[in-house]
This record gives structure tokens, C-alpha cells and sequence, in this order.
């Protein structure tokens, strides 16, 4: 339980970082809320030499409109996202979201720039952030780029990042006004990681689906973005019909693990129902 020996380093701007991070290779590791992290280690099962604390990079930290999209700093916690009335107004899934993360305790220290980079497939922010079409900006030795979350996640703790790439912000394009949406997620206790949960964001008119997107949580090695189960739904009513044939098809893109939380089995059919009620939520909140 206790970690191995490390250095420390506190940077105060992201080229510093990225400079240290390159230059330390395999043997760095960035260093965020340290809420998923520090467990690692503690469990011997992370043992970096060198931690770069990026806790000093003011850059790194604050919400801000940039025309149709969000931009978040990647330090924001995720107590900040839950107390920002700009969220709260423009996107509020992810306020949502923050509050079945963890624990207050948690909350005020862990980041959404760690809760995204980590790819531990319990996360909740990255399906998220692919329900939303969210981009991230990624700082390494070659400049900035921005990676698609929807292209990020390529295997439990596997991600599009780099040695010596550090993720600066999540870029998110404001779902139009009148939109509904609902974050469902099934935990065995308060501050549990999800069974399995799901994200839906959707417009409607004229009492019909007009455009429609869903993230599915802790059901495969990957967050999963469900484009097929969001068509099928799309130009409908949300009849149970049409709602039974969606969820089949979210359902048939899950590979979950059996484990403490449940057999494969259980967890897809979870999923099912964590959909099923985040699309009744989403679209009793929807205008149109
Ligand atoms: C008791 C407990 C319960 C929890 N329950 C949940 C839960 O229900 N749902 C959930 O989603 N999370 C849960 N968490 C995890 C928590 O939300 C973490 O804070 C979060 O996953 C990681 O954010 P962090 O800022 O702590 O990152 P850290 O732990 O510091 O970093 C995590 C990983 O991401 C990398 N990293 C961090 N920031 C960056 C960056 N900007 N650029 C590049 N790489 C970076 C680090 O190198 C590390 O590999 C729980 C944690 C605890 C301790």
C-alpha cells in the first residue's frame, strides 16, 4: 500500500511539462487530481520515477465559451463542472455526470483532464465526451493537435496520447438550445464505479427524434459510442417499438467483463436499461 520512491517536479507552464515529459520517457508520468493515479501505485501497479505535477500550470485550468463550443481546462475539477453556471446552462449533462462521480471528497481534487486521459474504461467522462462529439487538445513534442474522443480510446488504458504528451483542454460544440439529455448509471453503492451506465443527448421536433447520440459506460475495454442505436431511434417517437430495437443494437456493441460488479451477461443487459432510461429522462427534458 505504500508507493515506490519517485521524483517530483512542478512545472509551471504546459512546455515545461511536455519538455520534462519527453525528456523522461517511459520513466514519467503526469501527475493530475492523482484520484486514480495514486491508487496505482499504492498497488505497485503503476511505479513511475518521476511525477510531473501539472497543479501549477494556470493555463490549465478554467471553463470559457469560444463560440459554438466549451472549452475546459484539463485541470478543471470535478467540483468546478458541477458548480459553473455556464455548464449548468449550455451543457448540463456534465454536471450531471460530475455528481455521480465518486464522492464530494474526490470531486474537489480529481480533474476532467485525468478522468478523459486515464482510460480506465469505469470512467464516466469519456463515453461522455463521445456522446457529445467532444475534442481533445493534446500538447506534445511536435506542437498542439486535437484528437476526436470519439478516435481516443483504443483499449483499456490505451488512448491516442503519447510518451511526453500532455492533454491541455476537452473542446465541447454546445448542443442546440431545447436539447434533453440524462446520464443513467447503475453502481452497487454510493461512489461506486458504474455496472454500467449511459449517456444520451437528443433534440426533438415536431414530437419526433431529430438528431440523437449515445455513450455507453464500463461495457467493453472502451467507452462505446452507440452510432447505430442512435439512428434506429432517430425520425421515431421514442416508441417502446422502436426503443426495444435500439437498445438491442447498443446491447449487441457491449463486451463486458465478468467481474465483481456482475457476469458479462448482466452488465449488457444493464446497459439496456441504463438506456432505456436515460432516452425516457433525455426526452422528457427535450422542448420540440
Ligand atoms: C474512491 C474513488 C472513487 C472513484 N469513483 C469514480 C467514479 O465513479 N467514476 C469516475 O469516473 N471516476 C472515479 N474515480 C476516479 C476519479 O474521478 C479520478 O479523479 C479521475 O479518474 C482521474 O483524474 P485525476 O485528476 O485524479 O487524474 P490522475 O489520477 O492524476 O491521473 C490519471 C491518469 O491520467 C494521466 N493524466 C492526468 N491528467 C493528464 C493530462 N492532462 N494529460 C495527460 N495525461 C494525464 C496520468 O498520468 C494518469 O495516468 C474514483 C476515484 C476514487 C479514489
Amino acid at each position: 500500500m505504500i508507493p515506490g520512491s519517485f521524483s517530483y517536479h512542478r512545472p509551471s507552464s504546459v512546455q515545461e511539462a511536455v519538455g520534462l515529459l519527453a525528456k523522461l520517457g517511459d520513466d514519467g508520468r503526469a501527475l493530475a487530481g492523482g484520484h486514480s493515479l495514486i491508487p496505482m501505485m499504492k498497488l505497485r501497479l503503476a511505479e513511475p520515477a518521476h511525477l510531473v505535477d501539472l497543479a501549477g500550470i494556470a493555463d490549465l485550468k478554467g471553463i470559457r465559451s469560444d463560440g459554438n463550443d466549451i472549452v475546459i481546462g484539463a485541470m478543471t475539477t470535478q467540483h468546478d463542472l458541477i458548480g459553473s453556471d455556464l455548464l449548468g446552462t449550455k451543457i448540463p449533462l456534465l454536471r450531471e455526470t460530475s455528481l455521480q462521480i465518486a464522492d464530494p471528497q474526490v470531486r474537489y481534487v480529481g480533474t476532467l483532464g485525468g478522468n478523459v486521459a486515464n482510460g480506465d474504461p469505469g470512467n464516466d467522462m469519456p463515453a461522455v465526451m463521445l456522446c457529445l462529439g467532444a475534442t481533445y487538445h493534446v500538447t506534445g513534442k511536435g506542437g498542439e493537435r486535437r484528437v476526436p474522443a470519439r478516435e481516443f480510446y483504443q483499449g483499456a488504458y490505451f488512448t491516442a496520447l503519447e510518451a511526453g504528451d500532455v492533454l491541455t483542454a476537452v473542446r465541447i460544440p454546445v448542443p442546440p438550445a431545447g436539447h434533453g439529455s440524462a446520464y443513467e448509471k447503475l453502481k452497487r453503492k454510493i461512489g461506486d464505479y458504474a455496472t454500467a451506465a449511459a449517456a444520451v443527448v437528443l433534440t426533438m421536433s415536431g414530437g419526433k427524434v431529430a438528431t440523437c447520440s449515445i455513450g455507453l459506460t464500463n461495457v467493453a475495454e472502451t467507452p462505446l459510442w452507440a452510432e447505430e442505436a442512435a439512428k434506429i431511434l432517430t425520425g421515431s417517437t421514442l416508441d417502446a417499438a422502436t426503443v426495444k430495437k435500439a437498445v438491442a443494437a447498443a446491447e449487441a456493441i457491449t463486451a463486458p467483463a465478468s467481474d465483481a460488479r456482475g457476469p458479462a451477461h448482466y452488465r449488457t443487459k444493464m446497459a439496456g436499461v441504463m438506456l432505456t432510461r436515460a432516452l425516457a429522462r433525455a426526452k422528457a427534458k427535450a422542448r420540440g
